[in-house]
């Protein structure tokens, strides 16, 4: 078996029949970005930029950040998705005052705090855009649940870029923004979103959570947490849909990305690019090598017609 993954490790991402995607990698840190190109990852999909924050003892300056996020697109090489700032729900940070909340993931959190707090997402964006010149860089907005937000955090960058070109500072002004789809706010609105948006970007972790209104951390409801609920699995078709409707790409960073018997799905929704903790790929690229786009579409579709996450499971294994 490991033999298998190891012969594939340099062959593309692509299906039998030719169907292409793109192998990306989540990363928690730049030591993550190595270990992500070591196993062959063309890109990050998701650097969680918390982690900057996390380590810090106090709000990391625009210079850190941007000697970070360009020693990032260094080590990469590929695109890398800068996600802004993500705190809020179960992240703290021990320098920054937030009041305790009843609901956390449903309080003051990721893009709520950044359009209250601008001098933050400001100096993050400066940061972003500056790295930008050195390497192939796009912006993802957390948590995103209605239009208005990415019309005013687009607002903000572009405020940044005029700044930047004031101040006389290289920046790619074609910099990609997109965000994560991870509400069921955002799958519902898809086709709006995506009029403000270059990319889509599925966070199944969150998306899980809120759509089947289940605590992602909480062990008593465990067994209720479950991305093939086909309450997931049919908002996981439809975003991908909306977003080709209006010639976006649809990419996906939450934990399913990386699970071996999601890939017929994902593959049969068009999914265009899977990004997922860097250990996974050698197996998923296999797998995707060894599907059919043509029989993985037939076979998502009778996977969306399930009734409950059981019936999902059933008709994968029955695959197998
Ligand atoms: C997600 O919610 O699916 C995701 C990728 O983000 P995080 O796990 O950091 O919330
Ligand atoms: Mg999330």
């Amino acid at each position: 078996r490991l033999e298998m993954l190891k012969q594939t490790n340099d062959l593309p991402p692509e299906t039998a029949d030719g169907f292409r995607v793109r192998l990306y990698a989540n990363a928690g840190n730049l030591e993550d970005i190595k270990k992500a190109t070591a196993e062959g990852a063309e890109g990050i999909g998701l650097l969680r930029s918390e982690f900057l924050y996390m380590e810090s003892d106090h709000l990391p300056t625009e210079e850190e950040q941007f000697v970070a996020y360009k020693c990032a697109a260094e080590l990469c090489g590929g695109e890398v998705i800068i996600r802004t700032l993500d705190i809020g729900g179960d992240k703290a940070l021990p320098y920054f005052q937030m009041e305790t909340e009843e609901n956390p993931f449903l309080g003051w959190r990721a893009i709520r705090i950044l359009l209250e707090q601008r001098d933050i997402f400001r100096t993050q964006l400066l940061a972003i855009l500056r790295a930008s010149a050195f390497g192939k860089i796009s912006i993802m907005y957390p948590m995103i649940i209605s239009v208005g937000e990415l019309e005013e955090a687009n607002a903000v960058l572009s405020e940044c870029k005029a700044e930047l070109t004031r101040r006389g500072i290289a920046f790619d002004p074609d910099i990609k923004t997109g965000i994560m789809v991870e509400t069921p706010a955002a799958v519902l609105c898809a086709d709006d979103l995506a009029h403000y948006a270059d990319f889509f970007s599925i966070g199944t972790n969150d998306l899980t959570q809120y759509m089947l209104a289940v605590d992602r951390g909480n062990k008593k409801t465990a067994q209720l947490y479950d991305s093939f609920h086909p309450a997931v699995i049919r908002s996981i078709r439809s975003v991908i849909e909306a977003g080709h409707r209006h010639g976006i790409p649809v990419g996906m960073c939450g934990e399913f990305a990386g699970n071996a018997d999601a890939v017929p799905l994902l593959l049969g929704f068009g999914l265009d690019e899977f990004s997922m903790s860097p250990s996974r790929i050698p197996e998923i690229r296999y797998l995707i090598r060894a599907s059919r786009r043509d029989e993985a579409q037939s076979f998502s579709e009778r996977v969306c017609r399930c009734v409950s996450p059981k019936e999902v499971r059933r008709l994968l294994k029955e695959r197998k």
